[in-house]
C-alpha cells in the first residue's frame, strides 16, 4: 500500500476533490529537494542566478535535450552575454548562432523580447511569471521557469517532464497544473522546479522509470504502470540538395520569408524532380525535422552548371570563411561539417573568423 492511500484523508483540496494531507506533501518535497541535492546534473546556467542566463537556456531547452543545448549556450552567451547585447544584435546574427538548434521562432521571439525589455523595461526582466508572460515567445512554462529560478515566484512549472511525474503520482485525475502548486515547495520554488523536470528527465523516464532509484517512490500511485501518450506517427521524405563551390565559395539558398519552417534561412539549393546522374552523388543522409524523417541526397554541381538548378530562389556564393555568420538549417550545417566545408566556432569562446 503506498503512502498515498495509506494516509487519512482530507486537508488539500484540489481541483474536483483530490486529497493530500500536509505530512505527505512534506515528504514529497524534503525527498525530492534531498534528492536533486544530491544528483542534480551540474549544468552551467544552475550555477548562477542570472535571470537572463536561466531564460536563454530556458528557451534552448525546449524540445531540445540537455546535450544538445550545452555547446549553443555556451556559444550563445558568449556572443550575447547580456540582454543589451541581445537586444542590439541584427536578426541573421541571432540565428546564425542558433543554427543547428532547431525550432528557429525561438530564436526569432528571444530576439524580440529582448528589444522590449532594453527599450521598454529599462533592461531589466519582469520579476513575476505574469509579467514575463507579456514578452514574446514566453508562455506559462518559460515564465514559471524563470520567475521561480531566478526571482523565487512560487509558480510550478509544468512541462513535459513534469506533467508525466504529476501524471503518474496523483491519486486520482485531477489538474496537473493544480496539482504540482500544491506540491510545489514555497520556500524553494526555483530548486524545486528543477528537481521535478529533472526527476522526469533522469528517472521517471517515458518509458521504463527508473522506481528503484525514485526519491518519491513510497508517494507514487502508479510506479509506472501510468500509459503514455502513443508517439505520432513519422513520415519518409527523400529531397535532393546540390553542393556548388567555386573556389573557397559555396552556393547558398534563401528559404522564402514566409517559410512555415526556418523562414530566411540559409540551405544548399534544392533540387527539384530532374536529379543529377547517380555519378554526381556525394552521398545521403538523414535528417529529422518533427515527425518527418528525411533521406537527404547531396549531387556536387560544377560552377558553370548552376544554370540547372531550378528557377527561382535567392542564392548567393558564400566565402566559407563566413559561414559561420551566416543563419544556416540545421541541415546545411550538417553537410557542410560533413564536409569539412564549415566549422563551428570553439565552444564557450568568442567566435572563430
Ligand atoms: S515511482 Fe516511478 S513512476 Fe512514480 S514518480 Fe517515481 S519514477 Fe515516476
Amino acid at each position: 500500500m503506498n503512502a498515498w492511500v495509506s494516509a487519512p484523508a482530507t486537508i488539500q483540496n484540489v481541483g474536483s476533490g483530490e486529497i493530500f494531507t500536509p505530512a505527505q506533501i512534506k515528504h514529497f518535497r524534503h525527498n525530492l529537494l534531498a534528492w536533486y541535492e544530491a544528483h542534480a546534473r551540474d549544468l552551467p546556467w544552475r550555477r548562477m542566478r542570472d535571470p537572463y542566463a536561466i531564460w536563454v537556456s530556458e528557451i534552448m531547452l525546449q524540445q531540445t535535450r540537455v546535450n544538445a543545448v550545452l555547446d549553443h549556450y555556451a556559444r550563445f552567451m558568449a556572443r550575447f552575454p547580456t540582454v543589451q547585447k541581445l537586444a542590439e544584435a541584427e536578426e541573421p546574427e541571432v540565428l546564425a548562432i542558433w543554427s543547428g538548434l532547431g525550432y528557429y521562432r525561438r530564436a526569432r521571439m528571444m530576439h524580440r523580447a529582448a528589444r522590449v525589455i532594453s527599450n521598454e523595461l529599462k533592461g531589466h526582466l519582469p520579476r513575476t511569471a505574469a509579467g514575463l508572460r507579456r514578452l514574446p515567445g514566453i508562455g506559462a512554462y518559460t515564465s514559471a521557469a524563470i520567475a521561480s529560478i531566478a526571482f523565487g515566484d512560487p509558480v510550478a512549472v509544468v512541462d513535459g517532464n513534469v506533467e508525466r511525474v504529476v501524471l503518474r503520482v496523483r491519486p486520482r485525475n485531477s489538474g496537473i497544473q493544480a496539482v504540482a502548486q500544491v506540491l510545489l515547495d514555497p520556500m524553494r520554488p526555483g530548486d524545486f522546479n528543477q528537481a521535478m523536470m529533472e526527476l522526469g528527465a533522469t528517472v521517471c523516464l517515458p518509458r521504463n522509470p527508473l522506481c528503484l532509484h525514485c526519491p518519491v517512490q513510497k508517494l507514487c500511485n502508479t510506479r509506472g504502470e501510468h500509459p503514455v501518450a502513443p508517439r505520432k506517427e513519422s513520415v519518409r521524405k527523400r529531397v535532393g540538395h546540390a553542393l556548388v563551390r567555386r573556389g573557397e565559395r559555396v552556393l547558398l539558398e534563401q528559404r522564402a520569408q514566409d517559410a512555415s519552417l526556418m523562414a530566411g534561412m540559409w540551405e544548399l539549393p534544392q533540387l527539384d524532380g530532374t536529379l543529377p546522374g547517380p555519378e554526381r552523388l556525394l552521398f545521403t543522409i538523414s535528417h529529422s525535422i518533427t515527425v518527418t524523417n528525411y533521406s537527404v541526397d547531396i549531387f556536387r554541381l560544377r560552377a558553370d552548371e548552376v544554370h540547372l538548378l531550378p528557377e527561382g530562389g535567392r542564392r548567393k556564393w558564400i566565402s566559407v570563411d563566413d559561414l559561420a555568420e551566416i543563419p544556416l538549417t540545421g541541415l546545411a550545417r550538417k553537410v557542410l561539417k560533413r564536409l569539412q566545408v564549415f566549422k563551428p566556432p570553439v565552444s564557450g569562446g568568442p567566435l572563430q573568423r
